[in-house]
Formats: structure tokens, C-alpha cells, sequence
């Protein structure tokens, strides 16, 4: 069989088998090493000459040889189908907030971003306080809205990215990553898209035209909660002209091999997970929608969503595992469902194998001011709930018992 031609359902499970290893080890080893021993002074002068034929690795922050099995496998999930995918490449990073910003500081320095309103917290965070301390403005604007993104391009020809979400939090509205990289193109911009909450499984957007993917593997690359990780992905011709491995190196946000080795371990069920995730959100989803003490549903995958058909036309086997709801007993509705869940854990994050639960009202978001709070979206009664591979009888039963009782009103 031709192993190039293997499918990317069997990739991720044999993604962690060693090539020459001396002991014909199964799994990758951790190559839990800072520096590496030359044979040679030949070998060492021909590394940092960058020539062919000396020793492949010197020191772990340039590259570690199980980070680089990483990389391969983040770069074939994300170029999966791409005429071009040998081109494309990964670098992982040490959170998913180092690839972030790594990637903003190299590719957006001298400029200005356009980003969407409703971002990561701390993306959004940094954009705002950090990024124009080191020369960077950012104009927040709804990026759906076509027109005036095109209007807003035209109007500053500073502009060098644009930052996306695939799926923002809390609304789940889903990015037109295509429209968006038109426009990208047309305008010489780069194109950035956060991909952690779709995954690889559900949406690849270098397919429709973004130029640098980013991840928090934190969440479901490595699926079992158990690191902190990042990756940026995009290809070879432009981490090249913007030098993303060299910024990599200099502001040293490099991942190590531990967490490299955990994160080839969790994806070789990666798609056997993101299946389950998106069957058992959908059939929570339903539940919730038609619940008494729920108004609003947020998932892509929902009918009821504004945005539905972009979501459908874009995302493949299902709408990812992160839903948010509106209690209609807002804020102590809230706080009545975070007290009596039993079997949903109370904790902030995503793509852990279990499910999550939180309020941000009362809880990540209590500090924030009132205003801002309700202007991102995060009402009082918003749920926020990362569901989990249990059986989804499990979930649903918990959420039933948890839910508020509302005395049934009629006229
Ligand atoms: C968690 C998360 C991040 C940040 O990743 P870390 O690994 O925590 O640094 C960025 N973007 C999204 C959408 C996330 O969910």
C-alpha cells in the first residue's frame, strides 16, 4: 500500500509511529533533551549553515525531532485535500495564545488587524492592551458584514491581517471564511482564522482561502484536557517570507516534548472523538431548544440560526461539541443550574473528553463591567456548556434534573 495515499481517518492513528527509530520503539519516544550531541564539527557547522547531510537537530528550541512528528500531522489535518497540502507546514507552539501572538507579531507589526468583535478573551485582550504598545491597531468590526469590511480596507491601506473565528463564542456565529479571504486577497491582506472551536474534522479554512490557521490544542487536538498547547499552520512560501520559525525561536513560546507526545497520543482518536462531540452536542442542542426554561439556543448546526446555511455549505460531519444557552430566569437561573449539576463538571475550557459547564455571568466574566459584558453577548442566564463523549443520555439527564422548573403559563 501506498502510505501516501493513506486517509487522514488512519493518518492520525499512525501518526505517532517512529521512522528509524534504533530500537524499533512502536510509539514515538519523548526526546525529553534541551541539546543534541554532534558527531562531528562537520555535522554541527553543516546544521547552522543550513546545509543537507549534518546533524538534524542541535538545541530544542530550534526543533525537537517529537514536536516535529507533531508538526507533520497538524499540517495534513489542516491541508487535508488541498492540491498543495505537501506545501503546507505547522509549527507548535507552547499555548495556543504563543501561536497567536507569535503569529500577530510577525505578520501584523507596522500595521493595522481588523478583527472580529466577539474574540477569545485574551486574543481580544491582547490586540487591545498589548498589541498597540508595540505599534499595532486594531479596528474591531462584524466581518459578515461584507460591505463594510470592503469599505473599511479601502479606507485604511494599513491594514496588513484580518482575524477570524470560525466559530465565535458566545453566539456560535460562523465566519464567511471564503467571502472573508476574497476580500483578503483582493486587498493584499493576510488572512488569519482561528480554528480551535471547529477543529480540522469539521472545518479546514486554508480550503477556503485563509492563509494562517491558528489552534489552542489545549482543547480537542488533545482532547483529554491534560496540557496546554498551540499550533499555527499555513504554507511553506509564507512562514517563510514572515520568518514565523525564526519569531518562534527568538520570543521562544516552543512546545516541549511531553506535551508533543501527549498530543500524538490524544489525536489518533482525534476523529473518533470530534464524531461523537458533534453527535452529542446536536442531540443536546435539541433537548435544550425545546426546553421550557431555555429562550435561545446557540449551536451552528441548529435550523434556528441566523447564519444555518453558511454553516452547513462549510462544515463537514457535524457542528463541533460547544453550545451556549439563554435560561429565561437569567442570572439566577444561571446560578441554580451551575449549583445542581451533577454529572457536567464545573469548569471553564472545551474538548475535554467530559463535559463541561459554566456560567460566565457568575463566573469568568463576573468582574467585567456590566456593559461590555452584555455588549460581547454574555447575557445574565448565558450557559456555556462543552459537551463531552459520554453516553448523551448521561448529559441530558443531568441537564433535565438541573434545569429550573417553570410553572407552565396560560392565559
Ligand atoms: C483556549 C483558546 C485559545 C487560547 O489557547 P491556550 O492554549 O489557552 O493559550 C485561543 N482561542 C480559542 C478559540 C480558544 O478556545
Amino acid at each position: 500500500m501506498d502510505k501516501s495515499k493513506m486517509h487522514i481517518e488512519s493518518e492520525t492513528v499512525h501518526a505517532d509511529h517512529p521512522t528509524n527509530d534504533p530500537f524499533g520503539s512502536h510509539v514515538m519516544p519523548i526526546y525529553q533533551t534541551s541539546t543534541f550531541r554532534f558527531d562531528t564539527v562537520e555535522d554541527g557547522r553543516k546544521f547552522f549553515a543550513h546545509e543537507e547531510g549534518g546533524a538534524t537537530h542541535s538545541y530544542s528550541r530550534l526543533g525537537n525531532p517529537t514536536v516535529d512528528k507533531l508538526e507533520t500531522i497538524f499540517a495534513r489535518l489542516e491541508g487535508n485535500g488541498l492540491q498543495d497540502q505537501e506545501d503546507i507546514s505547522a509549527l507548535a507552539f507552547s499555548s495556543g495564545m504563543a501561536a497567536i501572538s507569535t503569529a500577530l507579531i510577525a505578520m501584523g507589526q507596522g500595521g493595522s488587524i481588523i478583527a472580529q468583535p466577539a474574540l477569545y478573551g485574551c486574543t481580544g485582550q491582547f490586540l487591545k492592551e498589548e498589541a498597540p504598545k508595540l505599534g499595532m491597531k486594531t479596528h474591531f468590526l462584524d466581518l459578515n458584514d461584507l460591505e463594510a469590511l470592503d469599505e473599511m480596507l479601502m479606507e485604511h491601506s494599513d491594514v496588513n491581517v484580518i482575524y477570524a473565528e470560525t466559530i465565535a463564542n458566545p453566539t456560535m456565529e460562523v465566519a464567511d471564511i471564503s467571502a472573508i479571504a476574497d476580500l483578503a486577497k483582493a486587498y493584499d491582506v493576510i488572512l488569519m482564522v482561528d480554528n480551535t472551536f471547529a477543529t480540522p474534522y469539521h472545518v479546514r479554512p486554508l480550503e477556503y482561502g485563509a492563509d494562517i490557521v491558528l489552534h489552542s490544542a489545549t482543547k480537542y487536538l488533545n482532547g483529554h484536557g491534560t496540557l496546554i498547547g498551540g499550533a499555527l499552520v499555513g504554507r511553506d512560501s509564507l512562514l517563510e517570507e514572515y520568518s514565523l520559525a525564526t519569531y518562534r525561536k527568538n520570543l521562544g513560546g516552543v512546545m516541549s516534548p511531553f506535551e508533543a507526545w501527549l498530543l500524538l497520543n490524544g489525536l489518533k482518536t482525534f476523529n473518533l472523538r470530534m464524531e461523537r462531540h458533534a453527535e452529542n452536542t446536536m442531540e443536546v442542542a435539541e433537548y435544550l431548544e425545546q426546553h421550557e426554561a431555555v429562550s435561545k439556543v446557540f449551536y451552528p448546526g441548529l435550523k434556528s440560526q441566523p447564519n444555518y446555511n453558511l454553516a452547513k455549505s462549510i462544515f463537514e460531519g457535524g457542528y463541533g461539541g460547544v453550545l451556549s444557552f439563554e435560561l429565561k430566569g437569567g442570572f439566577d437561573a444561571g446560578v441554580h443550574v451551575m449549583e445542581n449539576v451533577e454529572f457536567c463538571t464545573l469548569a471553564v475550557s472545551l474538548g475535554t473528553a467530559d463535559t463541561l459547564i459554566q456560567h460566565p455571568a457568575s463566573m469568568t466574566h463576573s468582574v467585567m463591567d456590566e456593559e461590555l459584558r452584555l455588549q460581547a453577548g454574555i447575557t445574565d442566564g448565558l450557559v456555556r456548556l462543552a459537551v463531552g463523549i459520554e453516553r448523551v443520555d448521561d448529559i441530558i439527564a443531568d441537564l433535565k434534573q438541573a434545569l429550573p422548573e417553570i410553572e407552565s403559563v396560560t392565559a
